[in-house]
């Protein structure tokens, strides 16, 4: 110890952050399966993509698997929160499984657009990162052929759509509001007849972390987002963050902050992902605390109060 004390630092902390209302559901889904139909209880997919998450319910007796083959016909099954593709409850209705759809709402809905554009007899164009279980699942909704993926302004200008098909766009979820916005612009100076969602299908929960991250990023030397590297709405909290001219890192738990990190740091801007639970905020500030002392400032862009209903098979 040298005695010279580093100067205190400033956390300023986003609201909203972590947990949704679709993880939310999705989680106690799985709880309430637990206790109702004791273990194990698989679950198809990670449930939210969450390492912390996954091991504890693991723990409670969740078996994670990434197909419906590998569970026992007599286990019940729990479809993630992102969605799956019409194949899979069809699969589970001839195996007569008892299973249960931790779809979040707001991922059903668009699964159901999806539907209803292809009975209007229109092409859909999907904007979705490729690979994503979401995007898996939106366009498992449709036959192949009746859907095309677009990641970026470029893939616009390269698409090829089915001659004289009238045309509509969906898009995933959890997707960067700025881009997604440049994308559909492209797409309907392309196309100007173009048919597009009313209200945006990008949620609520995403665009405010969005929302909130820009306002504390400019105001940040450094953005820390907690959430896995597969969770697409935490990374594009670091993107969101780092367009704004601020470093930003993705970490799973406190332990993967590097020291060097808070050099001539004054403040640091937290948030964490849809699925990312508030424990691993608090695990973070502990830490941080460890080697200085920490100002933590909560900083709220939107006020959120959205809950979900749980599947009827769960409250009767
Ligand atoms: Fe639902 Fe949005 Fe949460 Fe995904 S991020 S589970 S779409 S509320």
């Amino acid at each position: 110890e040298t005695g010279d004390k580093l100067p205190a630092l400033k956390l300023l902390v986003a609201a909203p952050r972590g947990f949704c209302a679709g993880v939310d559901r999705a989680i106690e889904i799985v709880e309430r399966a637990l206790e109702r139909y004791g273990e194990p209880v698989y679950v198809r997919h990670e449930i939210v993509h969450n390492k912390y998450v996954v091991d504890a319910l693991k723990a409670k007796g969740a078996i994670f698997v990434e197909e419906l083959d590998e569970v026992p016909g007599d286990a019940p099954v729990v479809f993630s929160a992102h969605g799956v593709p019409k194949s899979v409850p069809a699969e589970a209705e001839r195996r007569k499984m008892l299973y249960l759809d931790a779809t979040c709402p707001l991922v059903s809905k668009v699964h159901r657009q999806a539907e209803r554009q292809i009975e209007k007899g229109r092409h859909i164009i999907f904007i979705g990162h490729a690979g994503h279980p979401e995007v898996i699942g939106t366009m498992g909704q449709v036959e192949p052929g009746q859907m095309t993926l677009v990641e970026t302004v470029e893939d616009v200008a390269k698409l090829e759509v089915p001659e004289g098909s009238e045309l509509s766009f969906l898009t995933q979820t959890t997707l960067s509001v700025d881009d997604t916005a440049e994308i559909i612009a492209a797409l309907e100076a392309r196309f100007p007849h173009i048919v597009g969602p009313k209200a945006k299908d990008i949620c609520y929960a995403t665009s405010n972390r969005q929302a909130a991250v820009k306002k504390i990023a400019p105001a940040s030397d450094l953005v820390l987002v907690i959430g896995a590297p597969n969770s697409s709405n935490s990374l594009r909290l670091v993107e969101v963050a780092e367009r704004l001219g601020t470093t930003a890192y993705l970490i799973q738990r406190a332990e993967e902050i590097d020291p060097a990190w808070l050099e001539g740091v004054g403040t640091i801007g937290l948030t964490a992902g849809a699925s990312a639970p508030e424990t691993l905020v608090r695990e973070v500030v502990a830490k941080l605390s460890e080697w200085r002392s920490v100002e933590e400032e909560t900083f709220t862009a939107v006020e959120e109060k959205m809950v979900f209903k749980l599947p009827r098979q769960l409250v009767e």
